[in-house]
C-alpha cells in the first residue's frame, strides 16, 4: 500500500469513526493530525456504509456583524480548509504579541471567549479568510494573487488584530499585512476599548482593499483621478455588505427585520456599527443607502466613493425587487437574496477585472458591468437598473429616459423593459467636467490604506507592475533629489 493510499484508509476510517491504529498515526499527513486533541468518542457502527464527507475545516467563534448589533451577537462559523495552529494558512496569517500562535482547542476548533485576545486573533482570521474564499469563488474557484505574489512569490498576507492605538485600520502592501487599530473613544472610561478587528465590516473592508491591489495594482496610488480611489473605498464597503449576504443567517435576519426591503433601516447597508457610534454617527461610519450625485461630494475620495456604492446598492435592491416577483412562488426569499447578491457581486468582480489597470473612472466599471451582463444573458432590465442608478447619480449619461424612475412609474418586474426599446451597454461621463475625474486626490477622510505614504507617493504605472514595495520605493523622489545635492 502506499502512503497515499493508507492515508485514504485512515482518512475513511477515521471518519467512522474506527479507530486509527496508534502504529498509523505517527505517519499520518500533517493535515490529518489535530494538534492537543483527545480521541474522538466511538460511535456505534452503522450497518449501511455513509459517504466520506468532502470537506476539512474548523470551527469559529467570530461576531456576525460587531458587537454592538446585537441580535446578530456571536456564531460559530465553519472554515473550510485547513488551518494551523496561528491562526495560519497559506495566504494568511495572524500576529498578536504574547498571545499567537493561537492553539485550536481538543476539538480541533478556535472557539474561544469572545473578546479574549486568542477571541479576536480567530475571528479577525476567520473574516479575513471568509472575505478572501468569496471572491476566490467569484475568480472560478482559483486563488487571487496578492500584489507581491509576482515570479513564484506565494507570501501570505499578515493580520495584526491589535496593531496599535488609534481610531483607524489599514492594508499596507509594504508591510504585507492588514492592521487594526484600537481606542477609547472620547468621552468613555479608560476601561471601554473598541477593537476595529471585532467589526466584521471593518475587516472585511479592509481584505476588500488587499484584493482589489491584487486584482488592479495600479489603482491605489494616489497619481490616479479622485474616481480611481473612490472605486478602492467603494470596494471595501461593497465588500462587507456582499460579505453579509453570503452569510445565510445573516441574509435570512435581514429578510425577517426588514421584510425583504433593501431599502429599509438595518445593520445591512450602514457600515462600521460600533465605530460609526463612537464618533457620534448612530447610523455607522457610512451608510450605502444614501441619495448622493456627483454633484454633491466635491472630490474627497471617501465622499465620492459613497455615490458609487449607492448606486451598486439601489441595483441590488432593484434586481431583488424583480426577481422577488418573478420567483417567490418557487424559492425563499432569503436564498433569492443571496443568489441575486452573489450575481451582482461577480458582476461587479469581472466588470473591475476588465476595467483599465491605471485611472479607472465609474463609468468604465459601468460600461463594463453593462457589457458582461448581456453577454451572460441577464433580463435587458437589469441593464436599465444599472444604467438608471449611475445615470441619476451623474455618474453617466442616461442613455434611457429617467422619466419612468423619477415620475415612480417604472415597470419594475418586466424583464424587457429598457425605457425606450434601446438595450444600450456604452454610455459616457455625465460631465465631463467634474473634478472626480481630473483634481488631484484629497484623501483627508478616508480609511488608513488610503492615507499610507506607500500609495501617495509612488506612480500608477510603479505600482502597476506588481511586486513588493520598500522603503526606497517609497522615499525615491527624496533620495533622488539627496543624491543631485551631495554630488555636487
Ligand atoms: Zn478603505
Amino acid at each position: 500500500m502506499t502512503i497515499h493510499q493508507e492515508e485514504r484508509q485512515i482518512q475513511q476510517s477515521g471518519r467512522r469513526g474506527v479507530e486509527v491504529p496508534e502504529a498509523l498515526t505517527g505517519r499520518m499527513a500533517p493535515r490529518f493530525r489535530v494538534e492537543g486533541a483527545a480521541a474522538a468518542p466511538v460511535p456505534a457502527p452503522r450497518p449501511v456504509p455513509i459517504p466520506v464527507p468532502v470537506a476539512t475545516g474548523h470551527r469559529f467563534l467570530v461576531y456576525k456583524q460587531d458587537p454592538s448589533v446585537a441580535d446578530l451577537g456571536v456564531r460559530l462559523t465553519f472554515v473550510p480548509s485547513v488551518v494551523l495552529n496561528g491562526p495560519a494558512d497559506a495566504r494568511a496569517r495572524t500576529d498578536l504579541a504574547g498571545t499567537t500562535p493561537v492553539a485550536r482547542n481538543a476539538s480541533g476548533d478556535f472557539v474561544f471567549a469572545p473578546n479574549s485576545p486568542q477571541f479576536d486573533c480567530a475571528h479577525t482570521f476567520a473574516v479575513v479568510r471568509e472575505t478572501i474564499a468569496m471572491y476566490e469563488r467569484h475568480n472560478g474557484g482559483n486563488p487571487i494573487p496578492f500584489a507581491w505574489n509576482v515570479g513564484g512569490n506565494t507570501d501570505p498576507i499578515t493580520v495584526f488584530p491589535h496593531a496599535g492605538e488609534g481610531a483607524n485600520a489599514f492594508y499596507s502592501r509594504t508591510a504585507k499585512a492588514l492592521k487594526f487599530l484600537f481606542f477609547t473613544p472620547q468621552g468613555q472610561p479608560p476601561s471601554s476599548v473598541l477593537y476595529t478587528c471585532r467589526s466584521l465590516d471593518i475587516v472585511s473592508h479592509e481584505t476588500g482593499h488587499s484584493v482589489l491591489d491584487g486584482l488592479k495594482p495600479g489603482w491605489l496610488s494616489a497619481g490616479n483621478p479622485p474616481q480611481t480611489g473612490g472605486l478602492h473605498e467603494s470596494f471595501g464597503d461593497l465588500t462587507a455588505i456582499f460579505l453579509a449576504l453570503a452569510q445565510p443567517d445573516q441574509a435570512e435576519a435581514f429578510v425577517s427585520l426588514t421584510k425583504a426591503n433593501l431599502h429599509d433601516r438595518s445593520f445591512l447597508p450602514e457600515l462600521a456599527e460600533e465605530f460609526g457610534k463612537a464618533l457620534g454617527m448612530p447610523a455607522g461610519l457610512r451608510n450605502a443607502d444614501n441619495d448622493l450625485k456627483l454633484s454633491q461630494v466635491g472630490n474627497e475620495v471617501h465622499a465620492i466613493s459613497q455615490v458609487f456604492t449607492g448606486a451598486i446598492y439601489d441595483v441590488l435592491a432593484d434586481v431583488y425587487l424583480f426577481e422577488t416577483a418573478r420567483q417567490r412562488r418557487t424559492k425563499d426569499l432569503t436564498v433569492l437574496l443571496m443568489e441575486v447578491a452573489q450575481g451582482l457581486c461577480k458582476l461587479l468582480f469581472d466588470a473591475i477585472v476588465a476595467a483599465p489597470a491605471t485611472g479607472a473612472l465609474y463609468v468604465d466599471v459601468a460600461n463594463k458591468m453593462l457589457q458582461i451582463s448581456a453577454g451572460r444573458g441577464d433580463p435587458a432590465i437589469y441593464r436599465t437598473f444599472i444604467r438608471n442608478r449611475f445615470a441619476v447619480r451623474e455618474i453617466t449619461t442616461a442613455a434611457t429616459p429617467l422619466r419612468d424612475l423619477m415620475s415612480g412609474e417604472m415597470r419594475m418586474t418586466d424583464a424587457d423593459y429598457t425605457g425606450d426599446g434601446q438595450d444600450v451597454t456604452e454610455v459616457g461621463p455625465h460631465d465631463e467636467h467634474s473634478a472626480s475625474l481630473r483634481a488631484e486626490q484629497d484623501r483627508s477622510l478616508c480609511c488608513g490604506t488610503m492615507q499610507m505614504p506607500e500609495y501617495q507617493v509612488v506612480a500608477p504605472e510603479k505600482l502597476a507592475r506588481r511586486g513588493s514595495l520598500d522603503d526606497d520605493d517609497i522615499l525615491r523622489d527624496e533620495l533622488d533629489e539627496l543624491r543631485r545635492a551631495f554630488s555636487k
